[in-house]
């Protein structure tokens, strides 16, 4: 019931804008994407500050692998996503309904990628969260597959594919970044990065 609202709030929406397409995810005005692809990184950026101690992108070196070194570390299933973009059934993945506190990380070289805190039920079938851990990990690429115009998020150290980020997700990033189970695993009760006033980052 969720997605059919979903589909039907965003299609009432398109009638008023007249300029949006529809995507197996969702929605997404056209005009929000440009042509870089880099809006959503700058808005979470925006958000997140420069305060996280989270380790960071430019201190972590890319991981490069051969595709029989990626299929020997990866299951087919998560090769078939983050190796050849793929993506998991709506509704299907091992962590769309999973609620326990702790980081997200790719599930091709362990980065960390995303927080419990982070995310939210979008009821589009699968895991969705607002801001990412740190902009820096997430690289936004346009992608005009499916006759769609999408912006494609990899992990920023090993270029694995993680979904889609649009730009109807909730406050205060406006953000959903909407992520394949199998490209990430849970880690609970991991420690979060703390604000440099040693608050913990709370969203
Ligand atoms: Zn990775």
């Amino acid at each position: 019931m969720k997605a059919a609202a979903y589909w039907i709030t965003g299609t009432l929406l398109c009638g008023v804008l007249g300029i949006c397409i529809a995507t197996t995810h969702g929605v997404v005005p056209l005009a929000a994407h440009g042509a870089d692809g880099q809006q959503a990184a700058a808005a979470a950026e925006e958000y997140l500050g420069d305060g996280t101690e989270a380790e960071s992108i430019d201190t972590v070196a890319k991981i490069e692998r051969t595709d029989a070194e990626w299929r020997a570390v990866l299951t087919p299933e998560q090769y078939r996503i983050l190796r050849e973009k793929g993506t998991e059934r709506a509704g299907t993945g091992a962590l769309l309904h999973n609620k326990e506190e702790g980081v997200y990380r790719c599930a091709g070289c362990d980065l960390p990628l995303f927080l419990s805190d982070g995310r939210f039920d979008s009821g589009c079938g699968w895991p969705s969260f607002f801001v990412p851990l740190e902009g820096a990990h997430i690289t936004e690429t346009r992608d005009t597959s499916h006759d769609m115009v999408r912006t494609e998020i990899t992990c920023s150290r090993c270029g694995g594919h993680l979904g889609h980020v649009f730009t109807d997700g909730p406050e205060p990033t406006g953000l959903r970044y909407c992520v394949n189970s199998l490209s990430i695993e849970f880690e609970k009760g991991a420690q979060k990065p703390k604000r440099p006033d040693g608050e913990t980052a709370q969203r």
